[in-house]
């Protein structure tokens, strides 16, 4: 059950071509990786003709290697006056390389050195799974399968527009062309898809005929006499430009990315929120879940961080003033018993140090900083991020398509027509538009009972700890709790966990609870500091009892939600509100199947 997968070997050949020793095949053609991307699959595809005035057109490709044909597709894009508004790009690779190796290979294609640089920069950690990326603001997405091709190609829901079939030969990786994988592709052809792969092999095409493509030879690339080009059965159809307007209920940390995720595909949105001000927690954590027998929530969560560290990074590249830091994140064990228990799940489940790693209590400390109760887990790449800022920042690179709505208590929806309205108090109508997204937590419930969602309220309150130089950390530490750095130097120790408890006060007596907790963690980090006068803060967190969250489609036409974020709004909203609005616009999703599903809010009907 390992989580990290393999990294391919990189040998170069005699001419200095990428070579695979395990396959013991070259990563691209020996007249050029470009000028076969551009010959046989741009143009085998006829991608430039296709995707002129496109909001989104999608391309499949087997075998990622070094990405020089994601390279050249994202070249051409740049070039084309005639682009779509958004290349999908997805591709599968069972043996990714490492970030170093990525560079090394790439290095000789300078013609597109930029993007290869900004493919290196955001080149995620061998973990398997789906890995999404956006580059030049979200008009590129990849989306890196990282698994075997049968496994990984079942798990995805897509319409393609074009295949670019560019596995190891047939002879050396039969794997990638098998049967299996060929029904999968159509499966996922959109109407109209085309087809092109530099093998003319027999088998291959009997398989893709066999499914539904209709094969034939051109002339080939470069030294090589043919290659093969193929058109899908079903003939292209013209989908009606939809209505892009939603209303986004809840200008929470899920409300707020779902509605920045919709304007970045050019949606018109009405955010409204009862609340005046944004959320007023200073600063929270972003942590992946790892357990024993690496459970959904272990899964999903995987995606959701890598994407989540991707998401706020981008924002600040924009231009953003978000406050963020990806300082790292110490999960203390809590007894021996959990120690041995933490060191045996990244054992077994073999996690890239990168990503997770056991440290014993003397390893703990000097990451810490300072002496530490115990050894356990540590996030090198875990953040904490300012919610205020993220707010902001978010909305900001929403622009103008983002309405905000505050002070307005939305009490009903009502469908009508093809419209959702939200009414308040006094049955005014506060905003409408053809898709609605709950995301008010809690209130979700109320507003569409017939979901049946399954959610509760647990009150928490954190403590500020003001800046001191006793108390040095720049990590997060957690366990029993967490401690969190805050930008003006201070910390964040939270936090308390109180079900039936609905007082929004904060409390002396909880700020008792949370020193006490930092002192389990931390011996010495409070010492001399007094609950009585200290400020903090006291929300509540939308549980759901199996700890997923929920984003999807809801049981009305054009109502979704995104809700029961948990003690994790920050790790679950970026990839929640993605996942979301990829199903809204009917593009690839971000998430394999079963993940997608697990989240669904169709997981309480059934
Ligand atoms: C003490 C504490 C510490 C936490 N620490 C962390 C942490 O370190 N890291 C982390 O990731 N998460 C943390 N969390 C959890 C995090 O705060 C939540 O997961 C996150 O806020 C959930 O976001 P949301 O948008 O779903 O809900 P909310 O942030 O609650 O937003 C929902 C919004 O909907 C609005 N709303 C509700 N009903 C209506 C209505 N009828 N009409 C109009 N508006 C409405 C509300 O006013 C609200 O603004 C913590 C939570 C608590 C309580």
């Amino acid at each position: 059950m390992r989580v990290t997968l393999p990294t391919a070997r990189l040998a170069f050949a005699n001419d200095g071509i990428p070579l695979s020793p395990d396959f013991n095949d070259l990563y691209h053609s020996v007249d050029g990786g470009l000028a076969q991307a551009r010959a046989v699959f741009l143009a085998g595809n006829r991608v430039a003709e296709r995707w002129r005035g496109r909001d989104s057109f999608t391309i499949l490709e087997t075998g990622f290697g070094l990405g020089i044909n994601f390279l050249a597709a994202w070249d051409a894009l740049r070039a084309d006056p005639n682009r779509p508004r958004r290349l999908h790009f997805i591709s599968v690779e069972k043996h990714p390389f490492t970030r170093d190796d990525l560079k090394r290979a790439l290095a000789p294609f300078e013609e597109v050195a930029p993007l290869a640089g900004a493919l290196v920069m955001n080149w995620p950690p061998p973990v398997a799974g789906f890995h999404r990326i956006h580059f030049d603001a979200g008009q590129v997405i990849l989306t890196l399968l990282l698994g075997d091709a049968t496994e990984a190609l079942a798990q995805l829901e897509a319409k393609v527009d074009a295949f670019f079939l560019d596995g190891f030969s047939p002879a050396k990786n039969p794997g990638v062309w098998s049967p299996e994988v060929v029904r999968e592709l159509a499966r996922l052809a959109a109407p109209g898809a085309t087809l092109a792969t530099w093998t003319v092999a027999g088998g291959v095409r009997a398989a893709l005929t066999g499914a539904g493509f209709t094969c034939e030879k051109r002339e080939g690339f470069g030294h090589k006499r043919a290659m093969m080009v193929g058109q899908w059965r079903e003939p292209a159809v013209s989908a009606p430009t939809p209505d892009r307007r939603a209303l986004v209920l809840g200008a929470g940390v899920a409300g707020i990315a779902c509605a920045e995720r919709l304007a970045s595909r050019g949606w018109e949105v009405a955010l409204v929120d009862a609340r005046e001000q944004p959320h007023p927690l200073a600063v929270g954590a972003v942590r992946p879940v790892a357990n024993l027998r690496d459970a959904t929530n272990a899964k999903v969560s995987r995606s959701a961080f890598l994407y989540a560290l991707q998401h706020y990074g981008g924002m600040q590249l924009d231009g953003h003033h978000l406050q963020w830091q990806a300082c790292g994140a110490l999960q203390l064990a809590g007894d021996d018993d959990e120690a041995a228990r933490q060191s045996a799940i990244v054992h077994s489940q073999e996690h890239a140090a990168e990503f997770l790693a056991y440290v014993d209590r003397e390893a703990a400390a000097e990451i810490a900083g300072r002496d530490v109760a115990r050894g356990g887990w540590y996030f090198p790449s875990s953040a904490w991020v300012s919610l205020r800022s993220l707010a902001t920042a978010s909305l900001a690179r929403a622009g103008s398509r983002v309405h905000v709505f505050r002070g307005d208590r939305v009490e009903r929806i009502v469908r009508e027509g093809n419209a959702w309205r939200a009414l308040g108090a006094s049955g005014s109508s506060i905003a409408e538009a053809p898709v609605l997204i709950l995301a008010n937590a809690h209130d979700a419930q109320r507003l569409a009972p017939e979901a049946r969602l399954a959610l509760n309220r647990v009150r928490g309150q954190v403590t500020y700890l003001p800046p001191s130089p006793s108390r040095s950390l720049e990590r997060i530490v957690s366990g029993n709790g967490y401690i969190a750095p805050l930008p003006d130097g201070g910390h964040v120790v939270g936090a308390t966990f109180q079900h039936d408890d609905f007082d929004e006060t904060v409390r002396a007596a909880d700020h008792g609870q949370n020193l006490a907790r930092a002192e389990s963690m931390l011996p010495g980090f409070t010492q001399g500091v007094e609950p009585s006068g200290l400020e903090g803060w006291t929300g509540f967190r939308t549980t759901v009892p199996d700890r997923l969250p929920i984003f999807g489609a809801c049981v009305a036409p054009g109502l979704y939600v995104a809700t029961g974020l948990g003690s994790r709004g920050l790790l679950w909203a970026p990839l929640g509100a993605e996942l979301l609005v990829s199903r809204i616009e009917s593009e690839p999703s971000p998430l394999p199947r079963d993940l997608a599903g697990a989240i669904s809010p169709a997981r309480f009907l059934s």
